[in-house]
C-alpha cells in the first residue's frame, strides 16, 4: 500500500473508532457486530449462541434497535430534570434570567464538558456555550476530530448571573443537584471541568486551576479532568497549548487516537 492510501486507511479507522467511542452509531456498524458465529474459531464469546444463525446484520440491527431505545430513555429521563431546572425558583437568577439553559448534546456519550453557567448569548438561545467562548470549545472539540453533537454539555448554575458575574456559593448549591443528576442518567467516561467554578463545584477543592489541571481527579467514580475556561483561553490565548494537552490526556484515556 503506497504510503498516501495507508495514511486514508488510517484516517477511516480513527473516524470509526472515534465515532464508536463517543457513541454515534456509524452505518458501518452492522458489519463490525457480525453475529459471533461468523467470528474466529475459538475466540471467547461472553453470551451463549442465538438458538438459529441470524441473518447478516441482524444482531447489528437488533444492537442498534437497544442502543436506540437506552438513548430515548436517557433523553425522557432528562426531560424530566429539564422541566423542573425550567420551573426552578431556588435562587434569585430566577428572576433576572430569559430562560434557563438546561444543556445539549448526546445522552449516550462517553464525554461530559460542564462550564460555569449561561452568559447573555446562552440567556438568549437557551444554550450552552453559543457565544464566542462557545466557539472556542466548539474549535477544541473538532480539533479531537468529533463534532459537538457527539459531546454534551451543560453548566453548573442553569440561569445567567446578572452582568456574568461569577455564582455565589449559594446559587451553585441551588443548583448543582440539577447537574449531579444529568451526570447520573449521562453516565459519562470522563468528565472535562472547564474553569474553577466547574471544577470546585464537582471536586469540592480550592486549589488554582494551575494546581490542578493535566491530570485526572475522580468525581463519583468518573475521571475528571480540569482544564481552563475558553473565556479565559480568550482573555490568555497563549495558555491554548495546556488546554490541547489536558484534551490529549482525555483522549488517550478514551482510547482516541491523537490528531496528528
Ligand atoms: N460560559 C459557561 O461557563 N457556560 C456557557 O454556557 C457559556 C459560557
Amino acid at each position: 500500500m503506497t504510503e498516501g492510501r495507508g495514511r486514508i486507511a488510517r484516517s477511516i479507522r480513527q473516524r470509526i473508532e472515534l465515532d464508536r467511542l463517543l457513541g454515534w452509531d456509524p452505518p458501518l456498524s452492522r458489519r463490525r457486530l457480525r453475529p459471533a458465529a461468523t467470528g474466529r474459531p475459538g475466540a471467547a464469546r461472553k453470551d451463549p449462541p442465538p438458538a438459529k444463525a441470524p441473518a447478516p446484520g441482524e444482531v447489528g440491527e437488533r444492537n442498534e434497535a437497544r442502543n436506540k431505545e437506552r438513548k430515548i430513555e436517557r433523553q425522557a429521563k432528562l426531560d424530566v430534570i429539564r422541566a423542573e431546572v425550567a420551573a426552578c425558583r431556588s435562587c434569585d437568577l430566577c428572576r433576572t434570567r430569559t430562560q434557563t439553559v438546561f444543556g445539549v448534546g448526546d445522552p449516550e456519550t462517553r464525554l461530559l464538558f460542564v462550564g460555569e453557567g449561561p452568559g447573555a448569548d446562552e440567556d438568549r438561545q437557551g444554550e450552552p456555550f453559543v457565544g464566542r467562548a462557545g466557539r472556542l470549545l466548539n474549535d477544541i472539540i473538532k480539533a479531537m476530530g468529533i463534532r459537538r453533537e457527539q459531546v454534551y454539555i451543560a453548566n453548573v448554575v442553569k440561569c445567567r448571573p446578572p452582568e456574568n458575574r461569577v455564582p455565589n456559593a449559594g446559587e451553585v448549591g441551588s443548583c448543582i443537584g440539577f447537574l449531579e443528576r444529568q451526570i447520573e442518567i449521562i453516565a459519562p467516561e470522563v468528565i472535562v471541568t472547564l474553569g474553577s467554578v466547574a471544577t470546585k463545584a464537582l471536586l469540592g477543592v480550592e486549589a488554582s486551576m494551575g494546581k490542578l489541571r493535566g491530570r485526572f481527579h475522580t468525581y463519583k467514580g468518573i475521571p475528571l479532568m480540569p482544564t481552563y475556561h475558553p473565556a479565559y483561553l480568550l482573555r490568555n490565548p497563549a495558555e491554548k497549548r495546556k488546554v490541547w494537552e489536558d484534551i490529549q490526556i482525555v483522549m488517550e484515556r478514551l482510547g482516541m487516537k491523537l490528531q496528528s
